[in-house]
């Protein structure tokens, strides 16, 4: 065939146009494509010489090798895989097959920056050589095909190519960049090698470099004639896990974590089915420092058939696990997905569940071990990870019940460790909800004038202090039947867990004490709902509670905290008929002066006692001030 040009079809020059235009900022991704490329084609011919073992000729072991020449300024990627026909290389390199790529191409949107964005997270195939290149040449023999039968394609990457015949010994395809001025930094072994480790650690066959040697004459680093092998070339997790001892796989998560320490646990699997890929998730033993970045992007990297696609796929698990760290090696995604696809795609969605499921399990293996020092570790997760696990409550329905018996607590039992099943199995005979209280601190929480008649009752009740917690309550409402009760909310109600006696009392005592209640609720009209007599207190003369359905006061102050505006309902004070101070109210009349300072001292106390801040700080110190003189 004599020498031929020919036209790129219009939807290859709107992509060389993006890739010259718009890649810049990350322009190693050729290398990653290329040997991306050159493995493929070597996967091809593995696959084809099943059936003719000929096709191998004198060649059988595949290969990439990778090297420069500073001179001219060209890299070469090498390949002894399956090469092209000169109508392959018209078609393969001149024109798009590719339904993902054309369904990508409808995605941009001729804006440019945003065009430059997508593409940028996109894989962009063999044209990314024309990031550094501005002249591409391709030299490829078809195995199974004459020397004389070889081909030369080349373009500079802009309207057309040009194609035509060589000769050409050696099988496979050899594709040389000419690199444009300014792009020298590649002509490093150093930087070549460097990235090839970065992107083609796991794939499964060698890439070659030469070896490099001191030159005193050059005062550089020159090639030599032997080869080196810059990638692992055997990706562990697809190796069977039998052969793979626990150093290793420890080791592998270093490489991958950048972590120091051992992790906690780890999963390994292949997964088979409608979706075929293999898992290696890893928990850490410690929180990275950004693990409150919601925007942080995952720990897991995906590959497909196992060359690296992208190291912070957050499809493929959901906010929540986002301290998990491994590797997905997916066998049907297409190689060039981007991260809208990865959003779309159902084998992702199947992925993201099926990897979500062996993540719990690896957390309930932990919790419910019959080994102490594996229940040690679940502890210690919990401490570090327990409150980012929580989001998973409201975030991931599906998953919400195996979530719940995962979580731990503080209560009144115990400061930590406290499961629901644990406190399912406490409770007292004819209790019928599980009781907990939310509060800033642990000691707000434990020291809550709310607790006393719990306490008094022997009733165990959770203490729930991360920020998280209140929004967990609001999607999850009970476990194993049994419904969640805040301890600061309504009126309290033990049920059976009060006696008979001990409500005919209380009512008594309400009843007595009604003129003295409508006295305060006009002294505190402006701040309290209602006011009302309880039976949850027995130590303090009072506390604030909120209706059923309102929003808890500690939630409306965590909403103030991050600038949010809170709902300005008024709160309902609650007081112990049967405290001195209270008694004392009973004794005086309304307008006396101190019977109105009395009653906002109740209310004040009432609100830091439960971790709340006063809005007249002041006001309050005066009012206490005037009464201690006069008394
Ligand atoms: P993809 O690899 O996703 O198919 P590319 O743009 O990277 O897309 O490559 C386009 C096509 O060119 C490949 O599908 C393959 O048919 C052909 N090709 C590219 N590089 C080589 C190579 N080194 N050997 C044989 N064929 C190749
Ligand atoms: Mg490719």
């Amino acid at each position: 065939m004599d020498k031929q040009t020919l036209s790129f079809q219009a939807e290859v020059k709107q992509i060389l146009h993006l890739v010259t235009h718009s890649l810049y900022s990350n322009k190693e991704i050729f290398l990653r494509e290329l040997v991306s490329n050159a493995s493929d084609a070597c996967d091809k011919l593995r696959f084809e010489a099943l059936d003719k073992p000929e096709l191998f000729e004198d060649a059988p072991n595949l290969e990439v090798r990778v090297f420069f020449d500073a001179e001219k300024k060209t890299i070469t990627i090498r390949d002894n895989g399956i090469g092209m026909s000169a109508d392959e290389a018209v078609s393969h390199l001149g024109t798009i097959a590719k339904s993902g790529t054309r369904e990508f191409m409808n995605k941009l949107e001729g804006d440019q920056k945003k065009d430059a964005n997508l593409i940028g997270q996109f894989g962009v195939g063999f044209y990314s050589g024309f990031i550094v290149a501005d002249r591409m040449t391709v030299e490829t023999r078809r195995a199974g095909a004459k020397p004389e039968e070889g081909v030369r394609w080349t373009s500079e990457g802009t309207g057309d190519f040009e194609v035509e015949t060589i000769t050409r010994a050696e099988r496979g395809t050899d594709v040389i960049l000419h690199l444009r001025e300014g792009e020298e930094e590649f002509l490093s072994a150093w930087k070549l090698k460097s990235v090839i480790s970065k992107y083609s650690d796991h794939i499964s066959l060698p890439v070659l470099m030469p070896k490099t040697k001191w030159d005193d004459e050059k005062k550089d680093t020159v090639p030599t004639e032997e080869w080196e092998m810059v990638n692992k070339a055997a990706a562990l997790w697809t190796r069977s896990k039998s052969d793979i001892t626990d150093t290793e796989y420890q080791a592998f998560y270093k490489q991958i974590s950048y972590d120091q320490e051992a992790p906690l646990a780890y999963t390994h699997n292949r997964v088979e089915g409608r979706s075929e890929y293999t898992q290696l998730l890893y928990v850490p033993a410690k929180a990275p420092f950004d693990l409150w970045n919601r925007d942080k992007r995952g720990g897991v990297k995906l590959y497909v058939k196992r060359v690296f696609i992208m190291d912070d796929a957050e499809a493929l698990m959901p906010v929540y696990l986002r301290f998990v760290k491994g590797v997905i090696d997916s066998a049907d995604l297409p190689l060039n997905v981007s991260r809208e696809l990865l959003q779309e795609s159902r084998d992702v969605k199947a992925i993201r569940e099926g990897s979500t499921k062996r993540v719990l399990g690896m957390l309930e293996a932990l919790a419910d071990s019959d080994n102490a020092e594996e229940r040690d570790k679940y502890a210690k997760f919990w401490g570090e990870f327990g409150a980012v696990l929580k989001e998973g409550i409201g975030e991931d329905h599906a998953n919400q019940e195996r979530l719940a018996k995962l979580l731990r607590f503080a209560s009144t039992h115990a400061d930590s460790g406290v499961s629901f099943a644990d406190y399912v199995k406490r409770m007292k005979e004819g209790q019928e909800e599980i009781y907990y209280i939310t509060a800033d601190t642990l000691s707000a929480a434990k020291n809550s004038p709310q607790l006393e008649i719990f306490r008094k009752k022997g009733l165990e009740v959770l203490l729930l202090t991360d920020r998280v917690d209140e929004w967990m309550l609001s999607h999850l409402f009970e476990f194993d039947g049994k419904p969640l009760q805040s301890v600061a909310k309504g009126g309290v109600d033990l049920g059976k867990l009060q006696d008979e006696e001990e409500k005919k009392q209380a009512e008594a005592t309400a009843e007595a004490f009604k003129p003295t209640l409508d006295k305060l609720k006009e002294a505190l009209k402006d701040r309290a709902k209602d006011v009302r007599t309880t039976t949850r207190l027995v130590d303090s003369p009072a506390c604030i509670v909120v209706e059923e359905g309102d929003m808890s006061s500690h939630l409306a102050r965590l909403l103030k905290q991050s600038g949010q505006a809170a709902p300005a309902g008024k709160p309902i004070l609650e007081v112990n008929a049967e405290h001195a101070l209270v008694k004392r109210l009973d004794g005086m009349s309304q307008g006396e002066g101190s019977f109105d300072e009395l009653a906002h001292i109740l209310f004040d106390q009432a609100l830091l006692a439960e971790g709340g801040q006063l809005e007249d700080p002041a006001a309050y110190v005066a009012r206490v001030n005037r009464l201690l003189v006069a008394a």
